[in-house]
């Protein structure tokens, strides 16, 4: 199996490059903040409680989150393996999803984190609020407080993974052809060793 973190500050275009992604190496994307938002929409206990935070911008607690994504995983035994978008974000959600692929004597495989300016962020998000409907990507105040919690909370999981020599870090600007090819060589070249 082949199992991926898509990670990077929000608006560095995880979501379009998974979806080109998967194509390619026949994954399943697994989006915790899509599925918090399908959980909304469907006003779901769980929804409920994910929808007040995710307004503001901080993360939904490791608990929720974490089971949330056992249950995805657990539905879907039989794919070729994973790319995790927004997950994980803290290093308790590192740690509960190595344990999860360990039960089935699997592991992460890659990191790969895209590197986009902040300057650059805040211009793509509040571009996305046009068409997302998203309120947290329409406040630019709501914007700066998601930027900090990824550097306070989010970015340990990079170094997390480093430490076993498995984060690349990948120029995150250009076009989505561009970016699309830095990341499938990374992953040939991982996937080939
Ligand atoms: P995203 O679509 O990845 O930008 O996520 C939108 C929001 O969902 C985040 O700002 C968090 O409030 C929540 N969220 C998504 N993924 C996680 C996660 N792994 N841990 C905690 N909160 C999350």
């Amino acid at each position: 199996m082949v199992n991926l973190i898509l990670f990077g500050p929000p608006g560095s275009g995880k979501g379009t490059q998974a979806a080109k992604l998967v194509e390619k190496y026949n994954l399943l994307h697994i989006s915790t903040g899509d599925l918090f938002r399908s959980e909304i929409k469907n006003e779901t206990a769980l929804g409920l409680k994910a929808k007040h935070i995710m307004t503001t911008g901080e993360l939904v607690p490791d608990e929720i989150t974490v089971g949330m994504l056992r249950n995805k995983v657990l539905a879907n035994p039989d794919v070729e393996g994973y790319i995790f978008d927004g997950f994980p974000r803290t290093i308790p959600q590192c740690e509960a999803l190595n344990q999860l692929l360990s039960e089935n004597s699997e592991e992460v495989t890659l990191l790969i984190e895209l590197e986009v300016e902040d300057e650059e962020i805040v211009k793509r998000l509040l571009h996305r609020a046009k068409t997302s409907g998203r309120a947290d990507d329409a406040d630019e105040s709501i914007i700066k407080n998601r930027l900090e919690v990824y550097k306070a909370e989010t970015v340990p999981v990079s170094d997390f993974y480093d430490k076993l020599g498995k984060t690349v870090r990948v120029h995150g600007q250009g076009t989505i052809d561009e970016v699309f090819s830095r990341l499938s060589n990374e992953i040939d070249s991982t996937i080939v060793c």
